[in-house]
């Protein structure tokens, strides 16, 4: 698809890496599928990969960890 940021880039097929802070949790997912601008490098991450995203992170800060780096395809 074309980039909506800077509107000349096509995206890509990549990864990235994704900080979430929720509370007094830091959860870092490495390697989450997204599509990358090949002009500007904005990220775009479809919507039911940021929804097992979060699914992910509610359960390590049920589990009360603090910070957490984990690569984003195995479970949690
Ligand atoms: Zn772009």
């Amino acid at each position: 698809m074309k980039c909506i940021i800077c509107k000349h880039g096509e995206t890509k097929e990549g990864t990235t890496t994704v900080t979430l802070e929720k509370g007094s949790s830091t959860i870092v997912f490495k390697e989450v599928p997204a599509h990358i601008c090949d002009n500007c490098g904005e990220k775009y991450i479809d919507e039911s990969v940021t929804k097992e995203l979060l699914k992910k992170a509610r359960k390590i800060v049920k589990n009360g960890v603090e910070i957490d780096i984990r690569k984003y395809n195995i479970a949690a």
